[in-house]
């Protein structure tokens, strides 16, 4: 699946890239001094690069845990973000990474630990409350666990926190290590969802929604604390017939005592990027529906938005708690 490794010239001798290097024998491995030398360079192209992309192995210097966007919560005041990988498996049409990178490639950094360390910094600066870290904004947090074992360098870590949750963002059906450890009651697996309909034409490369739905069965029987995201909520039509199936087999699966927390939010891009993934797929149904600029902001229009938001409200009232229900107005 991997046929070039450019390698960090600093991490050539890191176990974990070690590790990671053993499990493509046949691949040609490139040294380079630092990442952005490739994964910045000009001129790429980052279809023709999704169709093979290159894995790089690097070491972060700085800013691994950042807040997270203004609006972007599952009920904690405080948020956090990390990304120990850029870019990801799938190939979801309306994903903000391909408007956001030129390249491809996968990214990941090795240095696992000065992640933990300033995750645990951020933790004593931030002395009051509950705080939520988010792992999988530029990446999924599972699909590319088998190569990387971050999670199951992550979990034990987390395990130790007291005041700190993680949520785990994904549309993998990749269980492992989650299966074979206790569950942690402040990590949050949380699946991206959208109608079956849907899903088949825009979440390319990722399982579809009746195995996400499997796994998340899976994952509640055994303990985790389940989160569902409907975000971004896609517009088409018989979308209300489409997203009532699709709430009515979650909760049919799901026994709501395994629901953390559900998370919905409008397809919104900030103008640059919506014009950078326009240019990519020109002719995508996504792009078909004539969308609205305010602020800068590309989106359905606040009328769509509210009637969208109104009608999921509408499916969950009664059945799961308002407290664990939350609105994500963050521009992707
Ligand atoms: S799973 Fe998330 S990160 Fe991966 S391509 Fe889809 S939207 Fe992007």
């Amino acid at each position: 699946m991997i046929d070039t490794i450019f390698i960090e010239q600093d991490v050539l001798d890191h176990e974990r890239t070690k590790t990671v290097v053993s499990k493509f024998p046949k691949s040609r491995r490139i040294i380079i001094s630092r990442y952005q030398e490739v994964f910045n360079k000009r001129t790429q192209n980052f279809r023709l690069q999704k169709k093979q992309p290159a894995l790089i192995l690097a070491s972060k210097h700085k800013n691994f845990v950042l807040p997270a966007p203004a609006g972007f919560g599952i009920g904690t005041k405080k948020n956090f973000y990390f990304s120990h990988m850029y870019n990801c498996l799938y190939d979801c049409r309306y994903c903000f990474l391909q408007g956001m990178y030129s390249s491809a490639n996968y990214v990941l950094f090795v240095n696992y630990e000065d992640f933990y360390s300033q995750i645990e910094t951020t933790i004593s600066d931030n002395a009051k409350g509950r705080i939520t870290f988010f792992s999988g904004y530029d990446c999924d947090s599972l699909a590319f666990e088998k190569i990387s074992g971050f999670l199951k360098n992550t979990l034990p870590v987390f395990s130790g926190l007291e005041r700190a949750d993680l949520e785990l963002r994904t549309k993998s059906v990749q269980l492992e290590p989650l299966l074979s450890m206790e569950p942690q009651q402040n990590c949050i697996v949380a699946f991206s969802l959208m109608p079956e309909e849907l899903a088949k034409k825009l979440d390319n490369k990722a399982p579809s929604i009746s195995r996400r739905i499997a796994a998340l069965t899976r994952l509640a029987e055994r303990g985790w604390p389940i989160g569902l995201r409907f975000d971004p909520l896609i517009y088409s039509y018989d979308w209300k017939e489409k997203y009532e199936r699709l709430v009515g087999s979650l909760l049919e699966a799901l026994p709501n005592e395994s629901i953390h927390s559900i998370s919905y939010g409008p397809l919104r891009f900030p103008k640059k990027m919506y014009s950078e993934i326009f240019k990519l797929y020109p002719d995508e149904d996504l792009f078909s529906f004539s969308m609205k600029e305010a602020d800068g902001i590309v989106s359905y229009g606040n009328g769509i938005e509210k009637e969208m938001s109104d009608f999921l409200l509408g499916q969950l009232s009664g059945v799961v708690s308002s407290e664990k229900i939350f609105q994500c107005l963050s521009q992707t």
